[in-house]
């Protein structure tokens, strides 16, 4: 009897895996009509210098409109192209969607300085990422300090010579890189000494607790000082009031993104906040800058 019911636990387990796997396999199939149908957008969200509350960067991120489930996020699909190596496709698309927005707003007399793209491990493994992006560069004229490569921790879980060899050559072309959610992945000190980095995003999850306890506090902390140590710039993820953006400036924290200043926009909204506020900060300045 209790053979029985096992043997039924099991294969209720066993549909289940093949439901989640049929689920993928119909996901990867509408991904690549996505890519055809040109079904995907790129959204933006300022970099600010939290002194003063102007935009100094943007972050690119990808959305997919889709026919009938509407806006998706991409924590709803890029694990599944990552898995198909549909992200070769598709992160190709999105750096050079990146550097063509750019291209345009440079033309138009707005002073955007850099554009960041993130970018997935799988990238790397397809082999010619690194050709990939020279041709983007080229392709729109764009100067290499004015694009950031951000790269998830998780990517340096394992010793790569092919991923050293790539990271090396994008630096050598003049592409930034940075360390995106820091503090939550599997890299070590050493990791840190071997591959060179322009900048260090720290996740959000530190950041919005930086109020909360004081543990949080010192590790926000000693995530600057190390960054100092490697001299990269330090950017601060997910910066939603005054009180966390006061709080990273007394630590010396100078770079956000987050809520408070804007959400990720879509492109002609984005725009527009440029054209209105690449002078003009996004959010008021610390209180010590503003006369009362
Ligand atoms: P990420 O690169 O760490 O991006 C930050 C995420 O935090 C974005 O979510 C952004 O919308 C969200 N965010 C920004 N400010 C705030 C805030 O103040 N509060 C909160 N709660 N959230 C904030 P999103 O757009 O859903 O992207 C999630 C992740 O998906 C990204 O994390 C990145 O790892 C990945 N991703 C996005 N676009 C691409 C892409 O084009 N290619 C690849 N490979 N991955 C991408
Ligand atoms: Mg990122
Ligand atoms: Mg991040
Ligand atoms: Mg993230």
């Amino acid at each position: 009897e209790t053979r029985r019911r096992d043997n039924s636990q099991f294969h209720s387990y066993d549909r289940e895996m093949d439901r989640r796997a049929q689920q993928r396999i119909d996901l990867t199939r509408e991904l690549r009509v996505a890519l055809e149908n040109d079904q995907f957008e790129l959204h933006f969200q300022p970099k600010v210098d939290l002194a003063t509350g102007t935009m100094i960067g943007c972050e690119a991120l990808i959305r997919w409109a889709h026919p009938e489930r509407g806006m998706q996020m991409p924590g709803q699909f890029i694990p599944v192209a990552e898995q198909s190596q549909l992200i070769g496709p598709i992160g190709e698309w999105v750096l050079f969607e990146a550097c063509r927005h750019l291209r345009e707003w440079q033309e138009a007399g707005l002073d955007l300085v850099r554009v960041s793209v993130n970018v997935s491990v799988d990238q790397f493994r397809l082999g010619d990422f690194t050709h990939k992006v020279r041709e983007a560069l080229e392709t729109y004229t764009i100067d290499p300090a004015a694009l950031t490569l951000e790269i998830t921790e998780s990517v340096f879980s394992e010793e790569s010579e092919t991923l050293r060899r790539q990271l090396n050559d994008l630096h050598a072309l003049g592409v930034r890189l940075s360390l995106d959610d820091f503090g939550t992945g599997y890299s070590s000190l050493l990791y840190l000494q071997r591959y060179t980095f322009d900048e260090i995003k720290i996740d959000m999850g530190f950041v919005r607790r930086i109020l909360d306890e004081p543990l949080n506090r010192n590790l926000v902390s000693m995530i600057l000082g190390i960054s100092e140590v490697l001299g990269a710039d330090t950017v601060a993820e997910g910066v939603e009031n005054t009180a966390v953006r006061d709080a990273l400036l007394e630590l010396g924290c100078r770079i956000g993104q987050g809520y408070y200043y804007s959400m990720p926009l879509e492109v002609e909204d984005f725009r527009w906040l440029l054209e209105k506020h690449s002078r003009l900060p996004l959010a008021p300045p610390t209180p010590t800058d503003t006369p009362l």
